[in-house]
Formats: structure tokens, sequence, C-alpha cells
């Protein structure tokens, strides 16, 4: 160890066990402690996620179905519900947010922490970690597994090794015990063919590729060599990097047969209302402005853009601005695509958070509330209620901002 400016480092690495497999099981509740294959066709199809429980039959994620299916023929085969991973994800990453902004996603079940800063008011990394997988637990029912160490490299592989639905801290003198068994492969940054090249001359573990001179690993890898020699050390200076921040965020749909009828037109301006409310407030994010884009069925597209005077995430107050653009802007129907974009947006707790905004908010958040509870089922606005399987949905896409 002995570098001081890594030793000060708190970095925690957050990884949801079996994130897909989970999600059903969770919103299944008679699927909890069965083998779970989430990825669709049970032929053709590729297992994208698998519970624990189909572990033991030596079903990975990445295998052929068909192959899983005969390792494991009780499994319950689950076709892939992306948006709704990515709305319990963006519940998950909300939760992580409360306890640092410095927070690096890695994939949409999986994040770096750099705690650094909280540690006078949370306590050490154990317990910071602690706090947040209980946290996890209590408000989405799921389980996240922790690795806490003073950078990204030992953070992730002990992440790994607490799994399932545990905690490990990797520091002082186990650092040591810990890396010097590991294949080389386990070491981030190690791709296949640099394993490859290792395992060619003899090398094998992190202790036999510690016998590599920094020189050598260079002449073999070039600069990456000279990063290698480090990582193999357990050393790793890369700091946790928030991605960049969204300008806006919004959802859109394009329908399968023009869309003519105005009341029609309306619902499904709310439907979009709701969609992009609800994401915003998950992030704790509101628009300082708004979007409503209309095609029409000529392709022809026509846009109309407000600024709020104080930031909105709320249905009732998008809808107002909304709704009334609406026939502003499609005069000529019948309607093609049409979506709906929060703009320019800002933490949530630059709102006014009193009177009737607030109320406004509340009444939302508890229709949130319902939502995650009883999926979409749940919702159940009045003008949503006469929503009938006219409206086919071809496409029911999120833009995720420029
Ligand atoms: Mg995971």
């Amino acid at each position: 160890m002995g570098d001081d400016s890594r030793s000060e480092r708190v970095i925690l690495h957050c990884d949801m066990d079996a994130f897909y497999a989970s999600v059903e099981q969770q919103d299944r509740p008679e699927l909890r402690g069965r083998p779970v294959l989430v990825g669709g066709h049970r032929r053709r199809g590729v297992v994208c996620a698998c519970s624990y429980e189909a572990r033991p039959f030596g079903v990975r994620s990445g295998m052929a179905m068909a192959k899983a299916l005969q390792l494991c023929p009780q499994a319950a085969v689950l076709p892939v519900r992306m948006e709704r991973y990515r709305q319990v994800s963006e519940a998950v990453f909300a939760l992580f947010r409360q306890f640092t902004d410095r927070l690096e996603p890695l994939s949409i079940d999986e994040a770096f922490l750099d705690v650094t800063a909280c540690r006078r008011l949370l306590g050490d990394g154990e317990t910071i970690g602690a706090t947040l997988r209980r946290l996890v637990r209590e408000r989405t029912g799921l389980a996240v597994s922790v690795g806490v160490a003073d950078n990204k490299l030992l953070a992730k592989l002990a992440s790994a090794a607490a799994k399932p639905d545990g905690m490990r801290v990797l520091a002082g003198d186990e650092v040591e015990t810990f890396l010097l068994p590991l294949p080389v492969e386990r070491i981030w940054g190690v791709g296949p063919k640099t394993a490859e090249a290792l395992h060619r001359i003899g090398v094998h573990r992190v202790a036999e590729a510690r016998s590599l001179s920094r020189r050598q690993l260079r002449s073999m890898f070039g600069v990456q060599g000279e990063r290698l020699y480090d990582l193999l050390r357990g050393i790793d200076n890369r700091p946790v990097q928030p991605p960049p921040e969204r300008k806006s965020l919004g959802a859109e749909e394009t329908f399968v047969s023009d869309l003519d009828d105005r009341r029609e037109l309306e619902r499904q301006l709310l439907r979009l209302a709701e969609k992009v409310c609800r994401r915003a407030r998950l992030q704790k994010l509101a628009g300082r402005g708004a979007t409503l884009k209309v095609r029409l069925a000529d392709f022809s597209t026509r846009t109309r853009s407000v600024t709020f005077t104080s930031p909105v995430n709320a249905v009732p107050e998008l809808m107002a601005w909304a709704g009334a653009a609406l026939p502003d802007i499609e005069p000529q129907r019948p309607v093609r695509l049409l979506g709906l974009y929060l703009n320019d947006l800002t933490p949530e707790s630059q709102l006014d958070l009193f009177g009737e905004r607030e109320r406004l908010r509340r009444l939302d958040e508890a229709r949130d509330r319902i939502w995650r509870r009883f999926g979409e089922k749940g919702l159940t606005r009045a003008s949503l209620l006469g929503l009938d399987g006219s409206v086919q949905r071809r496409q029911d896409g999120f833009e995720d901002g420029e």
C-alpha cells in the first residue's frame, strides 16, 4: 500500500444480484425461491439473467435458452421487460444518490460510489455500505452486493466476492491475501487478449504476474502494460467519474395506425406526461422547460417549447401547458408520432415546495407508489380508464436527452 493519496479514498462498488431475475421474482411472489430464466423464447432465446436458484444446475447468463432448460427443465422462462428494469434501476440509483453525487454508473444495475466525503456524517465505508444495502432492501425488496475499498479495482473485486447478498471490505493486509491467488483475467482491464498472452508465457495467477517487471509488461502490452503493473499490485488511481449531466428526458410514441381522434390523442399525451414526470421524480429532477413534438401522417414534424416560471415535474402542471399546445400544432390530423420532453433539467430541491404545487406533487407521488407496487395496471387516473386496445403501440421508446 503506502500510497497516501490513494488510501484516503473510500469507494463502494454496488452491484444488484441477478438483477432482471430478481425484479421478476419481486414483481411475482410465486416465482420467489424458484429457478427463473429471463430471456424469452424457450427454443431460440439466450439467457439474459438467471436467478440464484438456477445456478446450482450450471445455468449461466449468455447460455442458449434451450441448453439452460436441458440443465434445469423446471425453470420459469420469462421475457425481458427492459422498461421495467430501467424503472427499478432509476429507483435504486436515486437511493444511491442519497449517499453521494460522486456516482459512476457501469451498467443498469451497477455503480461506483465515492463516499470519501460522507464519512464524517455517515460513518466508515463498512457502515455506509451496510446502510445502503438495508435501504435498497427496504425500498425495493432487492439485494445489492457491495464491495468497499480505497479504489475502483479492489471495490469491484470485493463486491464480486461478496455475492450473493453480501458485503466485503478489502483493506490492509487482506488485499495481498486476496489478490495473489486470483486468475489474471479477474483484474479489471485484463481482456481476453492480454490474458492469452500471459497464459502463453505460463502466467496464470496474479502472484505469477508479479514476477514481471514494469519494463517487461511495457514491452508486451505498451502503455497498458504499465498500468497493468500497478493493477496487479492493487494500485488504481482512477477517479469515480459521474456521467455528464442529463439535459433533458422524455418519452415518445409512434402509432401503428395514425391517430385521428382528439380525445384519444389527449389520452396518449397524458400517458406520456405521466411517464416523463415519473422518470424525472425518480431522479429527483425537474424541467425548467418542456417540448411537445408531433409528427403528422405526411411525416412533417412540428414542435412547441415553453419555459416555465419555476421547474416542473408534476403531471397537472405539465399537462396544463401540453394540453393547450397540442391543438395549437396539429390542426391537420392524423398524427403519427407524439413526443413530450422536460428540458433544462435541474435538481428537484430547487422547486418551490409549498402550497398548491406541493399538493399536486404529492398526489403524483402517491400514484408513483401505487404504480411501483402494482405495475402500470394500478394507474387509474379517470381519463386513462377509457384506454382500450384500439390504439396499438408499435414503439414506446425513451429518449435520453441530447
Ligand atoms: Mg449485477
